[in-house]
């Protein structure tokens, strides 16, 4: 078997071994409930504490700000019913965008059907949100504006900041989707004047299924799993004491190297867009060029299926993507690619290559090197590049 490249870390990722051995006592020997009154139960407290602490520090928020959940599709959807129960008096309006995970935007199709208004913005060929647009899109009832820190299919970086600022101007609470950009960027929520932000472990080296919602002071928004007093009584259940503190090993780590991992996955992201640009006919790269994630890669390559590339890359011990995790098995093309803007022939041609810390040069050019071959041999069997190159040869 050939070794594996793994090139989907927006998919998610490995959990790091050192957040692996810290998670490990938690199972078997510090299994305690942190709610409980003896020593084993506050053992898990004070490791919740720890991990609480961690992840707001990352974000320049306090430890009570930061309320765990199972992940980022439960922060997101938290956010968002949450504040439409809390602020919409059973209506209200929300401003998000046509470039959402479905997480944000299947919520909002669900509100949608209980009375709630919702604009989704359009973004311009590079995937970037128009914060005058944003400005424009308040109505006298809306109740927040929710957009993504960063895309997870293009990695376009929306300008949180500028949005952020028109939020806190008109008094609208703002909620960013940030699971592709916490941990590995440097975020703020004062300086963004951001109110709520999902994050979810599993794509920077923690484990699966725990993440949090930032919640601001004074946000009244309430939980919507009901039971037992944790989190505040934000969130009931008996905290995943295992998997929050892998979740703060994770985000230990990363901010630790968080600035050398930026300009290594960069440059090696460079470089392939580079290679693959100037090696590979008809092929674009979708996305801005460099106001993008440090990992993110995103390729149309014209006159082929981005569904047999998968495969063929595959059989050469290559792991990508093409576009979300959630479309793949539907035959539309994803609703991103759609919304910068590209034909359907085109958008079905797309890739979707994700870099992490422990990629290496040598697996890119190992990487272009088999593009070259597969985008050729599938190019030969495409009856649209045949009929592309008899008109060519017609026009000369
Ligand atoms: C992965 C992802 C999610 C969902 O997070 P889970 O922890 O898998 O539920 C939400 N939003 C974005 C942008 C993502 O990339």
């Amino acid at each position: 078997m050939k070794p594996i490249i793994y090139l989907d870390h927006a998919a998610t990722t490995a959990t790091r071994p050192e957040v692996v051995e810290a998670m490990l006592p938690y199972f078997t020997q510090q299994y305690g409930n942190a709610s409980s009154v003896y020593g084993l139960g506050a053992e898990s407290k004070k490791a919740l504490d720890q991990a609480r602490a961690t992840v707001a520090g990352a974000l320049g928020a306090r430890p009570e700000e930061i309320y765990f959940t199972a992940g980022g599709s439960e922060a997101d959807n938290w956010a968002l019913k949450a504040t439409a129960e809390a602020y919409g008096k059973g209506g209200g309006h929300i401003i998000t965008t046509k470039i959402e995970h479905h997480a944000i935007l299947h919520t909002c199709e669900y509100l949608e059907k209980r009375g709630v208004a919702v604009t989704y913005l359009d973004v311009d060929e590079r995937g970037l949100v128009s914060p005058e647009a944003v400005r424009k899109a308040i109505r006298p009832d809306t109740i927040l504006i929710s957009v993504m820190y960063a895309n997870n299919e293009i990695g376009t970086l929306e300008p949180i900041e500028e949005i952020g600022a028109i939020a806190k101007e008109k008094g609208i609470l703002f909620h960013t989707d940030a699971v592709q950009a916490f941990a590995h960027l440097d975020i703020s929520v004062d300086r963004c004047h951001i109110d709520m932000l999902s994050a979810s472990a599993h794509k920077f080296g923690g484990p699966k299924g725990v993440g949090f919602l930032y919640i601001r002071r004074g946000v009244k928004i309430r939980s919507f799993i009901h039971g037992g007093a944790q989190e505040r009584k934000r969130r009931a259940g008996t905290e995943n004491v295992p998997g929050i503190v892998g979740l703060g090993k994770a985000v230990e780590l990363a901010m630790a190297e968080r600035e050398a991992t930026v300009e290594r996955v960069t440059g090696l992201r460079d470089y392939l867009i580079d290679r693959v640009l100037q090696e590979i006919p008809f092929t674009r790269l979708n996305g801005d060029r460099k106001r993008r994630l440090p990992g993110n890669a995103n390729f149309s390559f014209q006159f082929i299926e981005g569904e047999s590339l998968l495969i063929m890359l595959d059989m050469e011990g290559i792991c990508g993507s093409s576009g979300s995790a959630c479309t793949t098995g539907s035959l539309d093309p994803s609703h991103v690619l759609m919304a910068i803007g590209l034909p359907h022939e085109i958008a079905h041609g797309s890739l979707r290559l994700t870099l992490g810390e422990e990629n290496t040069r040598e697996q890119m050019d190992y990487v272009v090197e088999c593009l070259k071959k597969i985008v050729a041999r599938l190019r030969e069997m495409s009856p649209l590049y045949e009929d592309f190159v008899k008109n060519a040869a017609a026009r000369d």
